[in-house]
Order: structure tokens, then sequence, then C-alpha cells
């Protein structure tokens, strides 16, 4: 292909996607309203992609720059002398590797597991399985949605490896009580991480907020997100551990095969310089004093829309940082509609299923170039309400209601599946998928089918997408 005809190419396919920039995309990106900053990253994005984190000796550069900006979080998270970090790919893989340390810490449980509160992130359940580490999960508290410290504490047990808080939680954008959580697992002498990958770089600029970082006795390890809320492009979180003896499980060498013996701090073993490089130029560009008017404007964006939320939607809870989960108290008023309609008017907002017997919510994280668009958005919320009222609440047929509860995941077969998506909307006839404009009807099966169905389903769902 024309080098021009792959650029126009690559730009017709980047417009089917939501927009990176203007603060109405309240999910999967993050945009700081500082487009000269934006393009120095992605400078040090292109500059550093063909360099290999593989080996530090062989890119000093890479080492430099990992250790300047674990130094830098460690700052802002109150990291004690003596801490450790590594630079990875994405939060996911910071609790991935936070998970898998503490597992392999603790040579004598054979059978280990970790205490987490309901609302921690999927990649907690999702190192369970990959590392074989039992998931026990603890309802949290009805009306705050904050972990419920006695039943934690209860939860912990000789084969408990690590206990999990959140600051603040993704789902509703509150806090745990980090302080009285870590106490529990320190007094048994289990490890706590606290999973600050969305609020890790907004918290420390806010006033009034409880105690949830190093400065907590007994946290012994936090993640934060730099392609969250540092606005560095994809691709790149810290690990902190309080010591480094806390990390020495984290490292993997192999020496057991004839090829360069591999010695790798995370997952991955190539590894680009790009996003690393992007981070440490984006976040020397802000700089603290600019992150901490960043996290100020999110916030502001945050409080006026809670504050201008119109009836009948109200935030699930207070939001204690960027994040905030809205719900509709009226019946006529379908919140997964009212998501529909504001998508249909650029204001690009998350499903949140129904789930442990709370109804879908609606989530938004909080930009600090969202605080420019707030008034946009609330008028398109006023808009969004009318027009669910007029399409009304999106049911579900009740014998396929009746079906779908009836099933048993585990023994559906593939055809099943086929059957099933094109019931729930997500393929047509012939089989081929088929994305409806309106989720809503979608969501809305989703929404009364089990989580183990939701999942088994969507996974049928990513198998057709992607073959
Ligand atoms: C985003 C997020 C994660 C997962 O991070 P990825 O970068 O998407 O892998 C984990 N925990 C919380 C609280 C998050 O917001």
């Amino acid at each position: 292909m024309k080098r021009d005809d792959i650029r126009q190419q690559l730009t017709a396919l980047q417009a089917q996607d939501v927009p990176r920039h203007g603060g109405s995309t309240f999910a999967y990106v993050y945009d700081s309203g500082r487009p000269d900053i934006d393009a120095l990253g992605l400078e040090a994005l292109a500059m550093f992609g063909e360099s290999n984190g593989l080996d530090p000796t062989a890119f000093p550069s890479l080492l430099a720059m990992e250790r300047d900006l674990v130094a830098m979080a460690a700052e802002l998270l109150n990291a004690p002398d003596g801490f450790a970090g590594t630079v990875t790919s994405g939060g996911t893989e910071s609790i991935l590797l936070a998970v898998q340390t503490a597992r392999d810490a603790r040579s004598d449980v054979d059978r280990p597991s970790m205490v987490l509160p309901s609302t921690a992130h999927a990649a907690f359940h999702k190192a369970a399985h990959y590392f074989g580490v039992r998931a026990v999960v603890v309802p949290v508290d009805p009306h705050t949605h904050r972990a419920d410290v006695t039943a934690m504490t209860a939860a912990i047990e000789q084969s408990t490896v690590l206990v999990v808080g959140s600051a603040p939680s993704y789902a509703h954008g509150v806090i745990d009580p980090i302080s009285a959580l870590a106490a529990a697992a320190a007094e048994r002498g289990v490890r706590f991480h606290v999973d600050a990958c969305i609020g890790g770089w907004v918290l420390p600029f806010l006033d009034g907020v409880r105690p949830w970082d190093f400065s907590v006795a007994g946290v012994t390890s936090v993640s934060v997100d730099l392609h969250k809320y540092a606005y560095a492009p994809k691709g790149v979180s810290v690990l902190l551990h309080r010591n480094r003896t806390l990390r020495q499980p984290q490292f993997f060498a192999c020496a057991d095969w004839p090829g360069y013996t591999m010695l790798n701090s995370t997952t991955q073993s190539t590894r680009s310089g790009g996003p690393l490089a992007a981070a440490w130029a984006v976040t020397r560009a802000h700089g603290v004093d600019g992150y901490a008017e960043l996290a100020k404007r999110a916030r502001a964006a945050t409080t006026r829309f809670v504050d201008g939320l119109p009836q009948p939607l109200e935030a699930v809870a207070s939001p204690e940082s960027t994040l905030v989960a809205v719900r509709s108290t009226d019946p006529l008023v379908d919140i997964l509609v009212v998501v529909d309609e504001m998508q249909q008017r650029g204001q690009y907002v998350q499903v949140q299923l129904p789930f442990g017997g709370d109804p879908a919510t609606m989530h938004l994280s909080m930009s600090a170039a969202s605080d420019q668009v707030i008034e946009e958005v609330l008028a398109a919320l006023v808009e969004s309400i009318d027009a669910a009222r007029d399409v009304g609440p999106s049911v579900v047929d009740p014998a396929l209601a009746g079906a779908a509860g009836a099933l048993d995941p585990a023994t559906l077969t593939d055809d099943d599946f086929d059957g099933l998506l094109q019931i729930a909307g997500l393929a047509d006839e012939s089989g081929s998928l088929a994305l409806p404009q309106r989720m809503a009807p979608v969501n809305a099966l989703l929404a009364i089918a089990s989580p183990a169905l939701r999942e088994r389903l969507l996974v049928a769902f990513l198998d057709r997408l992607t073959s």
C-alpha cells in the first residue's frame, strides 16, 4: 500500500472510535485538556517504541525513566524510605503482580486465598483465575458501598495471603476504610493491597480525604495507573511495595534453557519503552503543581455534575474522587435507555449492570477536560431522560426471561450460544455479529442473566467477534 493510503485508512479506522478528547468520553480515556503535553507524550512514545525493557543494561534510558516514575509515585503516595516499585503495562498487570507476589511469598500456605470487598475490581478475579488464589468475596455495606470492616476481618483465614481495598472503587467511586482494613490484615500478618489504579493520581491533591496510602500502617502495596489520571498514553501503571523484601517474589528469572537468562520484573518480557517514556515526558510536563490543578478541575466537574443531576436521577453514593455512578429512582425512566440516549447526544457514558441486588447504573469518570462541558452534559441528560420516558423501559419478553433464568451456563453448547447471541440481539439469523445502535435491549437481557451467564455469553460474543 502507498503511505498516503495507509494514513488515510488509519484515519478512517480511527473515526469509528469514541472521541479521545473533548471531555465527553466518560470511560476508557482521560483528557487533561492540554494538547501540547499530549503531543509531547506521543513524541516520546514514538521515540522509544522500538526500545526494549527486557534488559535494563542494554537500555539504561528505560531504567532511568522507570526509577524517576516510581520515585514520583512514591512521593505522591507517601511511601516510606526503602520502598520498591515497578512500572507495568496497566492496572490489571499491577494487580496480577500484587496477587502473584503475595501468593509466592507464602510457601507455607497450600491453598492460598484472598479477601476482597464485592466492589474490588474484576482484575482481582482475573488474578484469582490465573494464579489459583481463591477469592473470598465479602459484600460491601449496602448503604455506603464501602468495604465492611467487621465482615472482612472475620473472613481472614489461615490461608489468606492478601486483603484488598480500593481508593476509590471503580463502580461507586467511594474509598474503602483503608486504615481499619489494613490494621486487621497487619494484626494477622497478612499483606494489604490498596487498589488506587484510578484514584492514585487524584486523591493526593484533594482536601479532606481519609488516609488511604502508605501513610497507613499495614498497607504493603499500592497500584496506580499513569494511563488514567496522570494523562499518559495507554500502557503504563505503577506497582509500589512498602519495601524490597515484599517485592522480591515478583521477580522471575529463568536460566533453564540454552538462550539468554531471562530476568523479568513484570509478566511481560520484551516490553516497549514507548509507554514508559511517554509517561515520563507527560508527568514531567504537568509536574506536581499541574496535576494538583487537573485533579481540582476533574473534581469540580464531578461536584457540578452531581449537584446538577436532574430528577429522577441520583448519585448512588456521594463521590469521594472523580467517579460517579448514577441510578434512576423512577421505574419509567430506564437508566439503560438513558445511556443510549446520552451516547446519541455525543456523551459517552458507561453501563454498569445490576449486581448483588443493586440496580443498573450509569458510570462517569470525569476528566479535567470534562469541566468545560458539564453544562452540555447536564442538558443532554435532561433531554435523555425525556427521551427515555418516551421510549419506555426496556422489557425482556417474560418467556425469554424465564428461559434465561433457567439456563446453566456450564452445560451450554456452542450452538446454544449461537442461539442466545441471536436472542440477545448480538447476532443476526445468519449468525454474523450485529451490534445494534441501541444497546438497552441487549443490556436488559444481560441484566436479568446471572453474572455467570453474562460472562459466558460475552465470551461467546468475543470469540465470534475475533474469529
Ligand atoms: C482501571 C482500573 C483497574 C484496571 O486497570 P487497567 O489499566 O484497565 O488494566 C483496576 N482497578 C481500578 C480501581 C481501576 O479503575
